[in-house]
């Protein structure tokens, strides 16, 4: 990577970790500039990020919105891409550094395998596209030379306590957990859950989806997938630990038994600038962290009687193949419709269920397995969802 400025492609700018980056950006000019901003369908924000940042390209997902864009952007002569397709090629231009993948979902997949095979180094928010296929994506970086920085937060703070450590293993890493705006609920009280309790998140100010995934605690059962193909752990050496204040950010336990733990306050901001600024640590004016007004920090186990969803992601964890991928499919469509007033909230974990028992296992899954299996996983969640 140059040691100049760094040329960031942010896939998903107008989302939660978007804007955020590109508030970093924005307060770091002379280290970073914006080359390829992507978004799926708020054209107003994307034409007002563009012509904020002057990336040298912006694309949108949906393709009724290409004139819009273009026309918007055309003065600033700023070329602009529409559709499925410009989406993931936009990664492969030869000016691109880092690719952040902030976009939501498998979507992020196939623009992700694309930049490391145009050897671009990864930030990597979309935490799906490891679930789905952490074995072959995280293979592929090793072949193409290519380094993948974690975003998600619990990941960035395994990464930041290995700093030095890279050749010490891993005994095991704790993530934590804030436990949701459900945590201590038993099954009868999720029953009545609603949606507006589910989107309030205590720490986080997030995207829908992922929000959903924490009221649930699936974001969880994710990032531990997610965990295992970053840091080439077996599953058994993951475990998940509530921590309701969201101040230790994860844990790493080495040999000898000395435990490492990264800490502040909760703000996406830090490790979206870890991630795009490595191994630099970069001046910041984030609040900073004040233990007095955090007299205690406390722990609890997680229930995974009643958050069933992150005992199904720990089963899948362990059984491997395809199993992930379908659950994240599953997971994906079932949280889509509970966001569409379709089902309640404990219909979620019914419908991952019932759809990953109904796909046979593949062991040593191919790209094509997956895409196969993310199409096939989600026609039958959406059978389950009308038959329920
Ligand atoms: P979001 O919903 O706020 O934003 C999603 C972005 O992706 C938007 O820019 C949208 O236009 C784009 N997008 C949506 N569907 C798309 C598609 N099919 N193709 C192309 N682009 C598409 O989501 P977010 O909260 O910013 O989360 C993004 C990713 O980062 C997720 O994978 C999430 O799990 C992860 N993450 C988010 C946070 C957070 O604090 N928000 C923390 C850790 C990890
Ligand atoms: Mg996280």
């Amino acid at each position: 990577m140059s040691s100049q400025k760094r040329n960031i492609a942010i896939l998903g700018s107008t989302g939660s970790i978007g804007t955020q980056a590109l508030e970093v950006i924005a307060a770091n000019p002379d280290r970073f500039a914006v080359e390829v901003l992507t978004a799926q369908s708020n054209a107003d924000l994307l034409i007002q990020q563009a012509l904020q940042f002057k990336p040298n390209c912006a694309v949108i997902g949906d393709e009724s919105k290409y004139n819009l864009v273009k026309d918007a952007l055309w003065a600033a002569d700023i070329k602009v891409f529409a559709g499925k397709e410009a989406l993931a090629q936009v990664v492969e231009a030869e000016s691109i550094d880092i690719v952040l993948t902030a976009l939501v979902g498998f979507a992020g997949l196939e623009p992700t395998i694309r930049a490391i095979k145009a050897g671009k180094h990864i930030a990597l928010a979309n935490k799906e596209t490891l679930v789905v296929a952490g074995e072959l994506v995280t293979a592929l970086a090793k072949e193409h030379a290519v380094n993948i920085y974690p975003v998600d937060s619990e990941h960035s703070a395994i990464f930041q306590c290995m700093a030095g450590e890279w050749h010490n293993p891993i005994e095991k890493i704790y993530l934590t957990a804030s436990g949701g705006p459900f945590r201590g609920k038993s099954h009868e009280e999720l029953a009545n859950v609603t949606k507006a309790q589910a989107l309030k998140h205590p720490n986080w100010s997030m995207g829908a989806k992922i929000t959903i995934d924490s009221a649930t605690m699936m974001n969880k059962g994710l990032e531990v997938i997610e965990a295992r193909w970053l840091f080439h752990l077996r599953p058994e050496q993951i475990d998940v630990i509530v921590h309701p204040q969201s101040i230790i950010h994860s844990i790493v336990q080495f040999t000898d038994g000395s435990m490492k733990a990264q800490m502040g306050l909760p703000d996406m901001k830090l490790p979206i600038q870890y991630a795009i600024a490595y191994p630099e640590r970069i001046y910041a004016d984030f609040p900073r962290f004040n233990f007095l007004n955090y007299p205690s920090l406390t722990f609890e186990g997680v229930n995974t009687e009643v958050f069933r969803c992150l005992k199904m992601a720990f089963e899948a964890n362990e059984v491997g193949g395809i199993v992930p991928c379908a659950l994240n499919a599953a997971n994906e469509v079932a949280v889509d419709a509970f966001l569409h007033d379709r089902i309640h909230f404990l219909d979620i974990p019914m419908v991952i269920e019932s759809t990953i028992s109904s796909i046979a296992n593949i062991q040593n899954p191919q790209l094509d397995d997956y895409f196969g299996v993310d199409e096939l996983a989600r026609k039958i969640a959406c059978e389950k969802l009308s038959i329920r």
